[in-house]
């Protein structure tokens, strides 16, 4: 069965109790045993619920592993999952990952003395040289955030498997249609479904999906623990963004396509970020582990006063953080997501106040283009 196909068609479109076309809210906390020798399915929703199930299992064949897990947010899902390591455990992570899973490795997964290094991994080298004796895991994102940088995916997975390494992807950018990690070798995947799986700007959520039962017990015991759940409503909302998440990415990045290809002719702007731009860096290695170069974009103006032009009058886009709606979304990163790192640090990864980051919408391309215009001086 094909992608788009799947997501409308897994066996979790109709109802078994009353066929309805749409999974009920399941808008329950516990569950009556009718017998005392045979308690049902369900005990206690935040150990399962019929809805959260529904979307468990339709994410875990959509990224084709073992079993799927919804959590209240992308960094409860994250954290949720790098809680199955112990003190004692290294784990390599890409240095311009999300600024969330940043925060909860330093700040509070260190307490706990599991250690972080964090690398360039878009080279693989970098990688490679930060194994040590006790890596259980390597932590991947690619595209990155907020610069596109790519990672060979197959490349880090083939250095990991060498040596009984974990390899966790960070899925949010692309979401199952575009990459799929577990398919590549990759262990577990991670999603803020925040962002393109929910896709209508409505819903915090998360989701993790492992390719083993082993990894896959492993993660269940911290969801039922930690009991970052998400709740049946906001399953239901990924359930019905989930139905259309192929004909949106297809018109949201063939407008971003458009749209960098726009950009990068402008004399104001220095330097257009995207991975199906020619030119751009491992553009290749993107597409042979990728089928398409995603919506969101980054694009660096000639001057400070351009930028702050740009964002205090572009049109008919959101100036806000988080990506992947119905509506174009600009973002600053100096002042959004990097706002926690020093300048110079932040300058070195080549997060500049002249920065700005769109997750492009499902407008039309001619009017997008028209805001732009009349923003760009
Ligand atoms: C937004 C985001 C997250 C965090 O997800 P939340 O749902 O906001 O908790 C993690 N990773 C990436 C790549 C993201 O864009």
């Amino acid at each position: 069965m094909k992608f788009g196909t799947k997501l409308i068609h897994n066996g979790n479109e109709i109802d078994e109790e009353t066929g309805a076309l749409s999974i009920p809210i399941y808008q329950a906390s516990t569950f009556h045993q009718r017998d005392i020798d045979n308690f049902g399915k369900y005990d206690y929703s935040r150990s399962g619920n019929p809805t959260r199930e529904a979307l468990e299992d339709t994410i875990a064949q959509l990224e084709n592993g073992h079993r799927g897990f919804a959590f209240s947010s992308g960094m409860a899902a994250t954290s949720s999952v790098l809680s199955i390591f112990s003190a004692g455990d290294h784990i390599v992570i890409c240095e311009d990952v999300y600024g969330g899973t940043y925060r909860i490795t330093t700040k509070v997964l260190s307490r706990f003395n599991i250690e972080f290094t964090f690398v360039d991994a878009s080279k693989l080298e970098n990688i490679r040289s930060a194994i040590k004796e006790n890596t259980k895991a390597i932590f991947l994102e690619t595209p990155s955030n907020p610069l596109l940088k790519i990672t060979d995916l197959k490349g880090a997975i083939s250095v990991a498997k060498e040596k009984d390494i974990i390899v966790i992807v960070d899925n949010t950018f692309m979401s199952p249609y575009l990459q799929r990690p577990l398919e590549l070798g990759a262990d577990i995947v991670v999603h803020s479904a925040t962002k393109f799986i929910g896709g209508h700007s409505d819903v915090v959520g998360g989701l993790a999906v492992a390719k083993t039962k082993e990894l896959a017990d492993r993660i269940y015991i911290i969801q039922n623990s930690f009991g970052a759940i998400l709740g049946p409503q906001d399953c239901w909302l990924l359930l019905r963004g989930i139905k259309t998440l192929k004909i949106r990415l297809d018109a949201h990045q063939a407008t971003a396509l458009k749209l960098a290809t726009w950009l990068q002719e402008k004399e104001q702007v220095e330097k257009v970020y995207y991975p199906g731009l020619e030119g751009h860096i491992g553009k290749d290695i993107h597409f042979s582990q990728a089928s398409g170069a995603g919506a969101v974009l980054s694009f660096k103006f000639k001057t400070l006063e351009q930028t702050k032009y740009f964002l205090n009058n572009i049109e008919n886009a959101a100036f806000a953080v988080s990506l992947g709606g119905v509506e174009t979304i600009v973002s600053y990163p100096a002042k959004m997501s990097h706002a926690a790192i020093p300048r110079e640090e932040r300058e070195a990864l080549g997060v500049s106040d002249t920065l700005i980051r769109v997750s492009v919408g499902l407008e039309e391309y001619e009017d997008i283009i028209e805001s732009f215009e009349k923003a760009i001086i």
